[in-house]
């Protein structure tokens, strides 16, 4: 590997490290006090945010593996020193095939002692407190932290029904990296009104100064998406105006698309996770049945290219598929002008795929560094929306510090810095809240 955990200079490279902690997990020392310090571990969504929300360097913030069985394979471990935390990193070489003697059974955080006469500091890490909006309530009495969660800065909320390839008739369908079937209804409210969510995204955005509500569903067997999210977006955006995602399947009737643009929808996000056909199937049957990869391609292709929202986002799974394949995912969602988002492969806790071994990170390296250049040389517009760190990816614009170069493309990265000056500026001036 060209890139590595510690700079030149000695100092840690925050990009590397977040990379790392999503490939490998993060150990608890005994003398941390998360209970008291840290959001509580909410395993909801696809499960993908089912870890310890972590904060790295000046503002990289990372949802780190902490309760999968693979955690205690990790070097890595966190560790309070008088207020502060640190992250150390243990002496011995890291053996990928130790993985084969653990039990895939049990739920951690394990809270063990380091012996840290073996072990290295990494560096500070900083921990965000819970938000005090997450234990208020709605008007209806829910619990505003099971109508939505922060996954970084921005206000996750999940909407809709259970996916249905959960069931009723859809069982054995659902995609084998997802627990979002087990989360909807235990961690997190299962009839959700427009109102609570109304009021939870004005209390984030109070107290957490949200910028973004991303909202995500499962699929429904009518693809009719804009019926399920119209009612919410229009009091969302006419009550606060903040910017907003939508995540869903392909919606049966693509000129609906124009319909969220009108509405006032920012950015669309769809997930096939992997370029490979024959994966695609076995991964998520239901997706393959309901959906399918083409129609996938082409409402992203739609999306980005006939309606032209602010962003649209091809999201995959890296350590799904081989890295030829991924990066072959890369370029077709760049040539369409569209922005990968690109998630690495995490077996959580109760999924089909849950007792399969985390990737390597020397696999998942080239990935994010094509992911990185790609964008760079397509000119796409990263990291311009305000205040929005995602915890439970790496960002493309955070991949610059996982480049051998990261000075390079000096003038694009200036422009950009500019685009998001300017953005910042007009969002300021048109929020409600
Ligand atoms: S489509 Fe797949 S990943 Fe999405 S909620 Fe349904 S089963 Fe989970």
């Amino acid at each position: 590997m060209d890139v590595g955990l510690f700079l030149h200079n000695g100092s840690c490279n925050p990009a590397f490290l977040k990379l790392d902690l999503y490939c490998k997990g993060l150990r608890i020392d005994a003398s941390c006090e998360l209970g008291d310090d840290a959001r509580e571990i909410i395993r909801n969504r696809a499960g993908l945010g089912s870890g310890l929300e972590v904060v790295i360097g000046r503002d990289m913030y990372t949802n780190v593996p902490v309760v999968e069985w693979w955690v205690r394979n990790s070097p890595y471990w966190l560790v309070k020193n008088g207020p502060h935390y640190e992250i150390w990193r243990e002496k011995r070489a890291f053996r990928y095939e130790a993985y084969d003697d653990l039990p895939t059974v049990g739920r951690g955080p394990w809270v063990e002692t380091l012996d840290r006469a073996q072990a290295e500091r990494v560096d500070q890490v900083r921990i965000p407190p819970e938000p005090a909006w997450y234990k208020q309530r709605t008007s209806s009495g829910k619990l505003m932290q099971r109508i939505g969660c922060l996954q970084g800065t921005y206000l996750g909320v999940y909407w809709g029904p259970r996916c249905q390839n959960w069931g009723p008739n859809g069982e054995n369908e659902y995609c084998k990296f997802c627990t979002e079937g087990q989360n909807l209804g235990s961690q997190e409210e299962a009839i959700k009104s427009v109102a609570d969510v109304v009021e939870t995204a004005i209390a984030a955005r109070r107290e957490s100064k949200i910028t973004f509500v991303h909202v995500n569903t499962g699929f429904l067997d009518s693809n009719d998406y804009w019926g399920l999210f119209e009612p919410l977006y229009r009091e969302l955006k006419a009550k606060t105006n903040l910017l907003l995602g939508l995540q869903a399947p392909p919606d049966a009737d693509f000129e609906n698309y124009r319909k969220f643009k009108a509405l006032g929808v920012n950015n669309v996000s769809l997930c096939f996770e992997v370029m490979d056909e024959a994966l695609f199937k076995e991964i998520g049957p239901g997706k393959a049945r309901r959906g399918g990869l083409k129609r996938y391609l082409e409402a992203i292709d739609f999306c980005a290219n006939e309606v032209g929202f602010d962003t649209v986002n091809g999201e995959i799974i890296a350590g799904l598929e081989p890295v030829e394949s991924s990066i072959a995912a890369i370029d077709w969602i760049v040539d369409h002008g569209a922005i990968p988002t690109v998630c690495v492969f995490r077996p959580v806790l109760g999924a089909a795929y849950g007792k399969r071994k985390p990737p390597r990170v020397e696999d998942m390296l080239p990935v994010f560094q094509h992911f990185y250049r790609r964008c760079m040389e397509k000119g796409l517009p990263i990291g311009i929306a305000p205040n929005v760190k995602v915890s439970l990816i790496m960002l493309p614009e955070e991949c610059r510090g996982l480049m051998p170069n990261p000075d390079a493309y000096p003038i694009r990265r200036a422009a950009l810095w500019f685009a998001a000056k300017a953005f910042k500026a007009v969002f300021n001036a048109r929020v409600r809240i």
